[in-house]
């Protein structure tokens, strides 16, 4: 399987300039590329500091407003750059206040980003690709064929849209840059998930880029702690994201052998569930206090016998972990059930005598498509005949 390499976010801009007319987007630019920037203008390498605080703890969507630069920077950047935001096709909410958004990027490519909102938190869980390869049976986002890798611009600009949306930027009034952050947890986006459209370690590079200016101190200023990269298993890549980026993992597991995996998450014929767990086992930092979470999705007489809960506990023997039990989420001609709630009680309960958390999740959002395994969007074909009707970036 080959996937597209990664551009830097220069050689992204550079395209995005040919194709939209519009200049090339700054947002997106890592420490590096803005003080590459700064520095080809003659400029102390100081202000790249300052535009990166501008651009991911402010959030600022014009080169005038970003006030600690002076005049004359601001007028050349904004000749020479924008900073664009993708735009936002379709904004949902559901009765429990989940809310959703479908936004179209550059060349009319979209993905959905979903906003959960809890009492003491408020999780955004985050597309890494436009569609999925892997076909896990239960997922509505495997019907659609992968149309594209997101960029690392991509991937922080739906951040970057749904603190647009939530009025969840710093204040920016009358505070200098080098007073401290605000408290994070005061905000409305405390956690981030990789968990919405794609496999992220099929899209390693570019979600790594992306993490990155998410957990940057000076910019948007997420722990690591609070951010949870999932993956249905891609054996090789988990060490790697360990060791780069140690970020939390979860495994899309949801069956205990490999009879069954192989038939509901595919991936599994080609990393079979003793590479995966011993890939688990060794995941770097590994440590009580940072578990991993197997996500395991509860599927009428497929994979909710109690028979398969007293394996799972066998097989995650040693490893710290939390098991997240997950209502099967039906979407339109799905081909499974949800199981029955008591067996998916008594499933909980077997894992959870074992020492073991296993919470049984509430769906969120699944009223407007926007709970797990339920995120899809339209066919290429469908959006071309559809551009008409959007500008595919808002001018800002
Ligand atoms: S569960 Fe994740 S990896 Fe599997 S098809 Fe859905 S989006 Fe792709």
């Amino acid at each position: 399987m080959t996937y597209p390499l990664r551009q830097s976010s220069m050689q992204q801009n550079y395209l995005h300039q040919n194709s939209s007319q519009h200049n090339p987007s700054m947002f997106g630019f890592s420490r590096e590329e803005l003080l590459k920037t700064i520095t080809a203008r003659q400029q102390p390498s100081y202000r790249a500091k300052q535009l990166f605080q501008n651009l991911y703890a402010r959030g600022e969507k014009n080169f005038d407003s970003m006030t600690s630069l002076p005049i004359a920077l601001r007028n050349q950047l904004s000749q020479e750059f924008s900073l664009l935001r993708p735009s936002i096709v379709d904004r949902q909410e559901s009765n429990d206040g989940t809310k959703k958004w479908l936004l179209q990027f550059i060349d009319g490519a979209r993905a959905e980003t979903v906003y959960i909102p809890e009492k003491n938190r408020g999780t955004l869980c985050l597309s890494s690709q436009v569609g999925c390869t892997l076909n896990c049976r239960f997922c509505h986002t495997g019907t659609q064929k992968l149309v594209r890798n997101l960029s690392a611009q991509e991937i922080l600009e739906q951040v970057a849209c749904v603190k647009d949306e939530l009025n969840d930027w710093q204040q920016t009034s009358n505070k200098s840059l080098n007073e401290p952050l605000e408290n994070p947890l005061s905000r409305k986006i405390t956690n981030i998930v990789m968990m919405g459209m794609g496999e992220p370690l099929y899209n390693f590079e570019n979600v790594a880029t992306a993490l990155n200016i998410l957990i940057d101190a000076e910019g948007f200023c997420f722990s690591r702690r609070k951010i949870t990269l999932s993956t249905a298993g891609v054996v090789p890549m988990i060490t790697r994201l360990g060791k780069v980026l140690a970020v939390q993992l979860a495994i899309s597991l949801h069956a205990v052998s490999d009879e069954i995996r192989d038939k509901i998450v595919p991936l599994n014929r080609k990393y079979p569930l003793n590479e995966l767990l011993q890939a688990c086992r060794d995941y770097p930092r590994l440590k009580n206090s940072e578990r991993i979470t197997f996500e395991y999705v509860m599927l009428d007489q497929i994979n909710d016998h109690l028979s398969h809960a007293r394996k799972l506990v066998q097989l995650i023997r040693g490893i710290p972990a939390k098991i997240n039990l997950i209502p099967f989420n039906p979407w339109p001609n799905s081909p499974y059930r949800c199981s029955p709630a008591k067996r998916m009680h008594e499933f909980a309960e077997i894992i959870q005598k074992a020492g073991y958390a296993a919470p049984l999740r509430r769906p969120r959002g699944s009223d407007i498509l926007a709970a797990c395994g339920q995120l899809r969007t339209e066919s290429i074909k469908k959006r071309k005949s559809e551009t008409h009707e959007h500008q595919p970036y808002q001018k800002i």
